[in-house]
């Protein structure tokens, strides 16, 4: 039996994106074990998807997303109560701001050019079926769609039973606290889809 994909992974948000990314960029060495076939599954525009926003955090040093930022800073004020104005260096830490529709149109690129296919469908159900896992889901027409992968992760949360527990079924959110089996690395993520074959 064919998969669509080796794996698939639900949420085109912060999470899925650059979890996609890793997964699918080109691994070194003259591509001895090639990079699997990612697919990302991201609801089409409507109540589903987040507008776009302004994300700040704290990094050391050079960071990936750094050619991304809208503004970086190195130097904290603090006005104190009697009015005075304390600037402090951050030493090697920066705060920077990174907004959302950038960083989704930059990684889009980056997966246009590693060829991933993003689908623009609203999941529904999944299964882990032993051979594969089965992504249900629905496009914007409301036209069902299947999707078979050797192994599912999905961003968008946990939500009840989805995604079902099983090994080729896990679950993360970068952004909330959940994360099944556990909050794995991205290169635990990478070398998933070899374990699973
Ligand atoms: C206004 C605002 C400001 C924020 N500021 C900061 C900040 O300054 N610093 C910071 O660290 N964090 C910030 N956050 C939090 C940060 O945005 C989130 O933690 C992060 O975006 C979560 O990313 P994610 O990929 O885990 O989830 P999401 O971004 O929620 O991505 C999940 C994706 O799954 C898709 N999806 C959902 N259901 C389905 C389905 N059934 N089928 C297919 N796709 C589906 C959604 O469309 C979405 O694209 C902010 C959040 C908001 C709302």
């Amino acid at each position: 039996m064919g998969w669509d994909a080796d794996v698939a992974v639900v949420g085109a948000g912060a999470a899925g994106l650059s979890l996609a990314v890793e997964l699918a960029k080109p691994l070194p060495g003259n591509g001895r074990r090639p990079a699997p076939r990612v697919v990302v599954v991201e609801a089409p525009p409507g109540p589903l998807r987040w507008p776009a926003r302004t994300w700040c955090y704290w990094e050391a040093d050079v960071g990936p997303y750094d050619g991304l930022l809208a503004a970086s800073w190195n130097q904290l004020r603090v006005y104190a109560a009697d009015g005075a104005v304390i600037d402090r260096p951050l030493g090697r830490l920066r705060y920077k701001m990174l907004r959302s529709d950038r960083f989704e149109a930059a990684m889009a690129e980056r997966l246009d050019a590693y060829g991933v296919d993003v689908r623009r469908t609203t999941v529904e159900s999944a299964q882990d079926a032993g051979a594969a896992a089965v992504v249900c889901g629905r496009d914007a027409s409301g036209a069902r769609s299947v999707l078979r992968s050797s192994g599912l992760v999905s961003t968008r949360g946990l939500c009840g039973s989805y995604p079902p527990p099983g090994p080729r079924c896990s679950s993360a959110s970068w952004g909330g606290s959940c994360a099944r089996p556990s909050r794995p690395s991205i290169p635990a993520w990478r070398s998933l889809w070899t374990r699973l074959q």
